[in-house]
């Protein structure tokens, strides 16, 4: 048997009695981030990292059971050792290793191997089985260092403040939205953001993470917009709840923005390649780094990734995810879509 197995919920341990970021209420749920696709409610327990407990309490509620350990630190579950390692995706996020007997697993969760300043910075763990996510895994995809993406942010707010124009920036409310708060200059001018998120700011400042001052764009009342940099979720957009700010020049961060068409076709000025996930280089170059004998892929382009793995003389498989759309942002959408008044 199978120290993990792909069951009707997801990632199951047997003989640790857990899943790993199932997709429906289980018992014990080990989760690596709270980002809707890997976070499900209505489980009787959760295990996640103590960086990550924040925004985890903030998605799952006051009655949630969730136990928060830190990074490394070995829980028992019925003799299988189950440890969280950093995953560098967004705060909190951890990759689940799981050891018995000697044979060492590792699913990753979504990760991101460009340390940044809003999380704890990802960890090379080595295994003998590496469940990777696969959400940008296509030669096409190689990230600018980020540095590169917030000076052309910070230029192309410049220029929005030059001609009178509202700078209205787009990014999950989780994670992205605070690594661009966190990345751009706030010296250029004031910064407000949308309610969904200021929610996940205030746990962020409260996790340790310093961000720039920001003011809730509901409480601001009649502000000038003009010097502004608008920060709000991709569910915010053409909205009733943008017109607000009169002239604007409106923005996706996304990696998904590194294709020509994607800011086309979602009626967007411009469109900043910023990602949380690991780009072609990053994932292949992690997956060799990891030592592992068998490669499970999930989350993403997992036909392209299993094939290549195959090239190179690694076993590896396909494994099936919760949402049918290939594209792992749309399941985090989805979830920030139901959230948002
Ligand atoms: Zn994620
Ligand atoms: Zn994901």
């Amino acid at each position: 048997m199978e120290l993990i197995r792909l069951t009707e919920v997801g990632l199951y341990c047997e003989t640790g009695g857990f899943h790993i970021d199932p997709w429906r209420p289980v018992d014990r749920a080990v989760v690596t981030h709270a980002h809707g696709d890997h976070l499900a409610w209505g489980c009787r327990h959760h295990l996640v990292s103590k960086e990550g407990e924040r925004v985890t309490r903030a998605r799952l509620g006051e009655g949630a059971s969730i136990q928060a350990v830190p990074y490394g630190e070995a829980v028992h579950l019925n003799g299988v050792r189950v440890s969280l390692q950093p995953a560098g995706h967004i705060l909190g996020s951890a990759q689940v290793r799981v050891e018995h007997k000697g044979e060492v697993w590792v699913v990753t969760g979504d990760y991101k191997t460009e340390p940044d300043a809003t999380c704890s910075p990802f960890e090379l763990v080595r295994c003998h089985t590496f469940v990777t996510e696969s959400t940008f895994g296509l030669p096409i995809y190689r990230w600018e260092p980020q540095s590169t993406v917030f000076e052309a942010v910070d230029r192309w707010w410049r220029k929005n403040q030059e001609t009178g124009r509202a700078s209205l920036l787009f990014g999950y409310a989780l994670g992205k939205a605070q690594r661009l708060l966190a990345g751009v200059d706030p010296s250029i001018g004031p910064i407000y953001t949308h309610g969904a998120v200021e929610r996940l700011n205030r746990e962020y400042r409260a996790a340790g993470i310093p961000l720039p001052d920001t003011q809730h764009v509901a409480a601001a009342g009649k502000a000038d917009w003009s010097r502004a940099l608008v920060v709000a979720p991709p569910s915010a957009r053409g909205t009733p709840w943008t017109r607000r700010f009169g002239a604007v020049s409106t923005a996706f961060a996304s990696g998904w923005m590194r294709i020509r068409g994607a800011r086309r076709q979602r009626s967007i000025d411009r469109g900043f390649a910023l990602s949380d996930h690991v780009d072609w280089p990053a994932l292949t170059g992690t997956i060799r780094a990891t030592g592992a004998e068998h490669v499970w892929v999930t989350h993403g382009y997992t036909a392209t990734v299993v094939r290549w793995l195959g090239e190179q003389g690694i076993d590896a498989r396909a494994v099936p995810t919760r949402f049918s759309d290939e594209r792992d942002d749309a399941g985090e959408a989805v979830a920030e879509e139901t959230e948002e008044a």
